[in-house]
C-alpha cells in the first residue's frame, strides 16, 4: 500500500493506454497546500484512473484523501479534517476546448505534451477542497467566552481576520 507515485506524468499517454496509478504522496511535497495547514506531516492516498471516454475525451478520475490539521476560525485552536476529493478531469490542450466539454468534467489544462508534476494536480484539487472558513463541527466555544481565560495564543497574523480572531486577540491583551 506504500507504493510511490511517479514524480511526473504524461497524462495523454496514460489516458491512451487506460492506465491506473495508486500510491501515496507526502503532504510535505505539497507546499502550496501545507501553507494553509498547521502541519505538513501525513500522507495523501492517491488513486488515479486514466482513460478515454466514448466521445474521445481523455480524462482522469482521481481520488485523493488525507487527514489535515487546520486552525478553527471560531475557537482558534487546532482541528483535524479529513479531505476526500473525488474529481473527474478532462485533459484539454487549449482553453478553446474547455467550452465543448461534457458537463461532468472539470478541465485539466495541459498546453504542451511535456510531462507534468504528479503533485501539482493533487495539490490543486486538495486546495480547492479546503473549507473557506474551517470550523469545528461541534460548538467549540464555551458559553463563558467573555470571561474565559487567556489560553488562546495567536501565532499567525497573516490569516484572514475573523471577528472571533479579533475577539481572541483582545482577550490576550491585558
Ligand atoms: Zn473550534
Amino acid at each position: 500500500m506504500h507504493q510511490k507515485l511517479p514524480k511526473e506524468l504524461d497524462p495523454f499517454r496514460l489516458a491512451q493506454n487506460g492506465l491506473k496509478l495508486e500510491g501515496q504522496i507526502p503532504l510535505a511535497d505539497l507546499p502550496r497546500l501545507t501553507q494553509s495547514l498547521l502541519s505538513d506531516q501525513g500522507m495523501v492516498d492517491v488513486k488515479m484512473a486514466f482513460d478515454i471516454d466514448e466521445v474521445g475525451t481523455p480524462y482522469m478520475k482521481g481520488e485523493f484523501s488525507v487527514s489535515v490539521s487546520l486552525t478553527c476560525q471560531r475557537c482558534m485552536s487546532a482541528m483535524a479534517l479529513d479531505l476526500n476529493v473525488d474529481c473527474l478531469l478532462a485533459l484539454v490542450k487549449s482553453e478553446r476546448k474547455v467550452e465543448g466539454l461534457a458537463e461532468q468534467y472539470e478541465p485539466w489544462l495541459l498546453e504542451s505534451n511535456d510531462p507534468v508534476l504528479t503533485s501539482t494536480v493533487i495539490e490543486d484539487e486538495l486546495i480547492l477542497s479546503l473549507p473557506l472558513v474551517p470550523k469545528h463541527d461541534i460548538a467549540c466555544l464555551p458559553d463563558n467566552i467573555w470571561t474565559a481565560g487567556d489560553d488562546n495564543i495567536i501565532t499567525e497574523d497573516e490569516k484572514p481576520v475573523s471577528p472571533f480572531a479579533v475577539l481572541s486577540s483582545l482577550k490576550t491583551k491585558k
